[in-house]
């Protein structure tokens, strides 16, 4: 027994758009690790991106469809609503401060435990947030030696040790490998290629009214 609240679940993105591959892979991703309730956290300005995102009025509409048949999953505004580029430690030390005793769990793909390292302040990171790391294709490459490092010291593989500690841990969901990537589906759009087995149809019908990954977008 502990004296620590119930795991609070966040979930990063550019979410543009938005698409199987997150929602079902943090889905059973927090499933796994124990975690009722995941707040969808999409940022305004990325920092690790090299494509502009769409507008965040779309890329907020995109998600609000995505994720109302899943009661479990919500979204968090605060960093689309901010005019600087989200950098995760901020917002974890202000999560922080509002959720003192709850263990957060920030879920990534496993292309993101991959550039971890490359993240402005990531040791300290762990200060503040476990790990859950959903499988991703493509991401098989091995894992560097500093990362091989970080995960024999921080590697847990039951979900009650996320729960008894706030934050310091890794666990390494085993959720279905789903080949799916934002920027795959603004290629297909562009070049009128079907998404169904990617996108949400709601998602995919807002995209069509309002025009979004034209041909002059960037990718
Ligand atoms: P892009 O293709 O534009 O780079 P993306 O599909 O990687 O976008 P993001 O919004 O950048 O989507 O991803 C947010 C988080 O979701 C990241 O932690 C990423 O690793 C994870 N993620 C994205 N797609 C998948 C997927 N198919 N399976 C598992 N995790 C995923």
């Amino acid at each position: 027994m502990n004296n620590l609240r119930p795991a609070l679940g966040i979930f990063g993105g550019t979410f543009d758009p938005v698409h199987y591959g997150h929602t079902q892979s943090v889905i059973v991703a927090a499933q796994q690790a124990g975690v009722q309730s995941v707040a969808m956290l999409p940022c305004h300005i990325p920092v690790h991106k090299n494509h502009t995102p769409s507008a965040s009025q779309h890329r907020l509409a995109m998600l609000k469809l995505a994720i109302e048949q899943y009661p479990q999953l919500y979204i968090d505004e605060r960093e689309i609503h901010s005019d600087t580029p989200s950098y995760t430690i901020h917002t974890l030390r202000a999560l922080r401060k509002e959720y003192p005793k709850h263990p957060l769990c920030f879920f990534i793909g496993m292309d993101s435990l991959h550039s971890l390292l490359s993240w402005n302040e990531w040791q300290a990171l762990f200060d503040y947030c476990h790990f859950v790391v959903c499988c991703r294709p493509g991401t098989k490459t091995p894992l560097s030696e500093e990362l091989k490092a970080l995960l024999a010291e921080r590697q847990v593989t039951t979900n009650n040790a996320l729960h008894n500690a706030l934050h310091g841990k890794i666990f390494l969901a085993d959720t279905p490998e789903m080949d799916i990537s934002s920027s795959e589906i603004r290629r297909h759009i562009i070049n009128n290629l079907p998404t169904d087995d990617m996108l949400d149809p709601k998602v995919r019908r807002y995209i069509q009214t309002h025009k979004l990954y034209q041909p002059s977008t960037t990718f």
